[in-house]
């Protein structure tokens, strides 16, 4: 059964239609990787279940349909977002980001705290740093925190590894894997990274122009040519 299902979605800006009849649907506690260039509407998808862009189409939640709500709605709901940008406040402390997040869990402050820390001790280290002076890795490490303290039960994660090293992206992964194991939660990313996504996801959806191009287990998929031209963009 799904626990996220996605249905004939489509989103526009203005006149302009970013994502045309896209279907996805997500079983709780897989990890899904959405796979696409530049402009593929990756973001788009995630803001569109986030209630954040205009859409027709369906997107339900262990049930619920979340279109008709808003954003708090859909955070209420589970599901926490780390966006591509991050979007903390530079000159506000590691913990005190992190705390943004806590407003809609209040009563699960200590034990989501806990468990940023545990996933990434750098943080705790470093609670007081301004994120501002903070490494790409580092920031990256506060804003999926930061959707953790929200008490999600599905957490989507706009391309978690741009601008990282490698050895970082493994961090982000092996963390990524902890949540699901650990703390039981179901995960979406999103990546351009075609390789990362395979290592990562259980099963992968290949996105181009909109549209869903093909989707797969990673095992079906590393062997098909359509990811590597998601990837590169060359269709
Ligand atoms: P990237 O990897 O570059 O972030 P993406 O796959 O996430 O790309 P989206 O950001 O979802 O792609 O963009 C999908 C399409 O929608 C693109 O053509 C983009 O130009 C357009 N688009 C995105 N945001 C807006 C906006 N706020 N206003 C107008 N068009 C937009």
């Amino acid at each position: 059964m799904s626990y996220l299902k996605i249905e004939n979605l489509n989103a526009f800006y203005g006149k302009a239609q970013a994502l045309s009849n896209l279907s996805v649907s997500v079983g709780q506690g897989e990890i899904i990787a959405i796979v696409g260039a530049n402009g593929a509407g990756k973001s788009t998808l995630l803001d569109a279940v986030m209630g954040m862009v205009r859409t027709t189409g369906s997107v339900e939640f262990d049930g619920a349909e979340l279109k008709r709500h808003n954003t708090a709605f859909a955070v209420k709901q589970g599901i926490g977002y780390a966006p591509e940008r991050f979007n903390l406040f530079p000159y506000m402390s590691v913990r005190d980001n992190l705390m943004v997040g806590a407003y809609t869990a209040r009563d699960e402050i200590e034990k989501n705290l806990e468990q940023v820390y545990s996933l990434f001790p750098r943080l705790a280290e470093r609670e007081e740093q301004e994120t501002a002076t903070q490494s790409g890795g580092e920031r990256q490490m506060v804003s999926l925190g930061r959707a953790l303290m929200t008490s999600p039960r599905l957490l989507l994660v706009d391309e978690p590894t741009i601008g990282l090293a490698p050895k970082v992206c493994l961090e982000i992964a092996d963390a990524l894997r902890r949540m699901r194991d650990d703390f039981g939660l179901t995960v979406v990313i999103t990546e351009q990274n075609a390789n990362f996504a395979l290592t990562l996801a259980e099963r992968l959806y290949v996105l181009e122009a909109g549209r869903v191009q093909t989707h797969g287990t990673a095992a079906e998929l590393s062997q098909d040519d359509r990811l590597s031209a998601a990837y590169f963009g060359t269709h």
